[in-house]
């Protein structure tokens, strides 16, 4: 079916209560109207989420800021004005009439605009803003184009809207702005410096406090079935591989004759190390290395700074599955 009858039919599920497969540009997300709650159940029924882990709700234009924040600090107004439409979510105390289902019974809201255009069609012509979690069960990793979404949950939603590849491909960075200074609930599509650069200092939560600012951030997510280890440097390799098919997860490309080691299969995320070509690749060869039977998936971490500080945070999360 052509783009624009797949957004118009679409929208039509929305506005009736159904459930829609859509592309942005961070991940696949799997949309409901956030103001109808039988909708927002089933998308935590088909994604098997807990209740405890909110909604983002996803607005295609920002007049809906006001309807569903009840006060936006002038910080986060600066926020919004340099980085939407993007890979930013922003969590604002709720107006009444965001349902208690969407934000788990928090007094905040989490909002983003899509910078995707199909997404923002989507939800113009729906009319109403969209609570769209990732398009996968929980705790799996992330989908990147609709054949991921098909794979796994094609048979429970009511359209999959085909955008093509995600451009961002790893999820929003969400700051909080519930306490007096802002946030960071997790680091991901915006780069956490340009963030700085515009509100000053952000504050970072130790990782085991994380769950207390924002509960669903489990420690363990994004996880492949095959276990994936951590590895400081390629030299950890032949210690792990004695009869395992070792798949590597690597940032940069890596010459295999150069090591005596038996990595099976690398995944290269970037010919040049360039760290949102990274992210942006990072799902789709983390699926690709479970794929081919690898017994055990090998991560080189990547720099923390950029992008990187959201692809580590995805492969340490990833890695915990194991612990
Ligand atoms: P996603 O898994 O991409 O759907 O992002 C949802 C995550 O955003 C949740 O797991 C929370 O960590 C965070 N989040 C969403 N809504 C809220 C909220 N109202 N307050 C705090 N964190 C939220
Ligand atoms: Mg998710």
């Amino acid at each position: 079916m052509e783009l624009t009858k797949q957004i118009e039919k679409g929208a039509d599920i929305l506005r009736e209560g159904g459930v829609v497969a859509l592309p942005t540009e961070t991940v696949y997300g799997l949309g409901a109207s956030a103001f109808n709650e039988k909708a927002l159940a089933r998308v935590f029924e088909i994604k098997r989420r807990p209740f405890f882990d909110p909604l983002i709700l996803h607005i295609s234009n920002i007049k809906w800021l006001d309807n569903l924040a009840a006060d936006i600090p002038a910080a986060a107004k600066n926020l919004i004005e340099k980085i939407w439409p993007g890979p930013l979510t922003i969590v604002l105390p709720k107006k009444n009439c965001v349902p208690d289902i969407a934000t788990s019974g928090l007094p905040g809201v989490a909002l983003r605009m899509p910078s995707n255009e199909t997404a923002r069609a989507l939800i113009e012509l729906a009319g109403v803003p969209v609570a769209a979690p990732s398009a996968n069960l929980f705790g799996s990793v992330s989908p990147t184009t609709a054949k991921h979404v098909e794979d796994q949950l094609g048979g429970s939603v009511d359209i999959i809207i085909d955008g093509g590849p995600c451009t961002v491909g790893i999820e929003s960075t969400i700051i909080s702005f519930m306490n007096a200074a802002p946030t960071l609930l997790r680091p991901g599509g915006t780069p956490l410096e340009e963030i700085e650069s515009i509100t000053g200092k952000v504050i970072i939560p130790a990782r085991e406090d994380f769950v207390n600012h924002s509960p669903g951030r489990s420690e363990q997510h994004y996880a492949t079935s095959a276990p994936l280890l951590l590895i400081n440097s390629i030299d950890d390799i032949p210690s792990i591989s004695v009869d395992k098919k070792v798949g590597l997860l690597s940032l940069e490309p890596i010459d295999k004759n150069l090591f005596l080691s038996n990595i099976d299969v690398i995944e290269c995320l970037s010919e040049n190390g360039d760290l949102r070509e990274a992210a942006c690749n990072l799902f789709a060869a983390m699926r690709r290395l479970d794929d081919c039977g690898a017994d055990i998936i090998a991560a080189l971490p990547v720099p923390n700074t950029g992008l990187g500080l959201a692809i580590n945070d995805r492969l340490y999360r990833a890695s915990r599955k194991n612990v």
